[in-house]
């Protein structure tokens, strides 16, 4: 019979089974273990280090969490009462006691959410606050890029990549993130009928987005890239990974109006009409107006929560500029500040830049290349002309000139 001394204390492996055995005072351990044990040591201690974010997560109530996005976000406000809700009952869920005093416990299912809305419309934005304001990992990804494993592509795995360098490699701190995924309309199966020829692009990633979304355990790996066989994985659960999508959802708009109006001729009475706003459509969205668009129905019910974002009106796009606590405008009288500059504007300047990024069909994103090229000049030759405190007013005269010399137009979407 085999000694207790030629068995490793931790696995049990037998001395003769093993490359090396390390005898201690009264116990062994054999050099397979070394190495789990060293693996553990590093991963915990990296995930202890790294402050970046809490190890315990804060409950934020939805109404709260509207007032911290109303800071940054300009209107959408249907949106943002939508994904508080949504996110406050996402980390309620998981924050919910578990455990085998609890038999009866409700399973309270995940909150994923899908934001539909033109490009530029504060998507990104709303997805980056909400993590900024309950301090954990958000990364975002690009639906476009992914394949099924074994195409040309990125892996979806590799989104939980990204998360887990953001939260620099804490696990605990990736598995309870925040994940956007961008572009999600333009995986849409291309076809209505689902048993023609397999789509590489579109329903093939779906069906592998899938699993992630609803939660799974998932073997990442730590650098991305392709998977391979001696590449050590590191696994994460993404139970508790809230996944905000977005997309334009370009022609949506027929559907939902194909649908409303079957509804409503179909079912309701004269007087029971709703009022249906058809400049704003997509206000109307539901899943099923997804599932048409192709996106195939077990993604869309694994994103429970569908919003909108509205188009950005004029009004709204002024606001953007001088609103949010890091407005555009704020942030350049910061830049100049820094300079002993006091930079002040003229009111009229910003109908003036609004109307440009209308004309120039630009939305929300032209507004910060309308203002570098108005103020590149004077953020070029001020700094060096005096040390002594200096102010700028920026008026229309001197936008439109700006705007001539730095030939703007070509700003011009066609
Ligand atoms: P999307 O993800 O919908 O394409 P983004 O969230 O990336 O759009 O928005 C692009 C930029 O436009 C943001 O960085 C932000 O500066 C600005 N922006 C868009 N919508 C809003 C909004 N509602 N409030 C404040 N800023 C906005």
């Amino acid at each position: 019979m085999a000694k207790s001394t030629d068995k490793c204390s931790f696995c049990g492996r037998d001395k003769r089974d093993v490359n090396i055995m390390i005898t201690g005072i009264s116990a062994h351990i054999c050099d397979y273990c070394v190495m789990e044990a060293n693996e553990i040591i590093n991963y915990e201690s990296t995930g202890s280090k790294s402050k970046k974010y809490p190890s315990r997560l804060e409950l934020v109530k939805p109404v709260e969490i509207k007032k911290y996005l109303d800071q940054y976000v300009i209107g959408q406000d249907e949106a943002k009462k939508v994904i508080a809700v949504a996110v406050y009952n996402h980390y309620k869920r998981i924050l919910q006691p578990k455990g085998k005093d609890k038999p009866e416990d409700i399973e309270i299912e995940k909150s994923n959410i899908i934001i539909t809305g033109e490009t530029g419309t504060g998507k990104t934005l709303l997805a980056r606050t909400i993590a900024r304001l309950l301090k954990v990992p958000f990364c975002i990804a690009d639906a476009t890029v992914l394949t099924e494993a074994g195409y040309v592509g990125e892996d979806v795995e590799n989104i939980l990549t990204r998360l887990l360098q953001v939260a620099d490699y804490d696990v605990k701190a990736a598995e309870r993130g925040i994940v956007f995924i961008d572009e999600i309309d333009k995986i849409a199966r291309k076809s209505d009928n689902p048993s023609i020829t397999r789509d590489v692009s579109g329903e093939g990633v779906q069906q592998a987005l899938l699993k992630m979304l609803e939660g799974t355990i998932v073997n990442v790996p730590p650098q991305g890239g392709r998977k391979h066989p001696e590449q050590k994985m590191i696994q994460i659960n993404t139970q508790n990974i809230l996944f905000i999508t977005g997309g334009a959802f370009d022609g949506i708009e027929k559907i939902i109006a194909s649908r409303l109006q079957t509804n409503v001729i179909g079912f309701k009475k004269e007087q029971e009409r709703i009022e249906i706003n058809k400049g704003n459509l997509l206000q109307y969205v539901a899943p099923q107006d997804l599932r048409r668009y192709g996106l195939i129905p077990e993604l869309v019910g694994r994103m429970p929560i569908v919003t909108f974002l509205n188009p950005l009106e004029k009004d709204v796009l002024k606001r953007i500029l001088t609103e949010p606590k890091n407005s555009l405008v704020k942030q350049y009288k910061r830049l100049f500040e820094m300079d002993n500059i006091t930079l002040t504007f003229d009111p009229s300047v910003f109908d003036f830049i609004v109307d440009k990024a209308i004309e120039f069909k630009l939305g929300a994103r032209g507004l910060r290349s309308i203002l570098e090229a108005i103020m590149t000049d004077a953020m070029f030759e001020m700094p060096s002309e005096s040390t002594q405190a200096q102010e700028l007013h920026v008026t229309l005269e001197y936008v439109k000139s700006k705007l001539e010399r730095s030939g703007i137009s070509r700003l011009k979407v066609a």
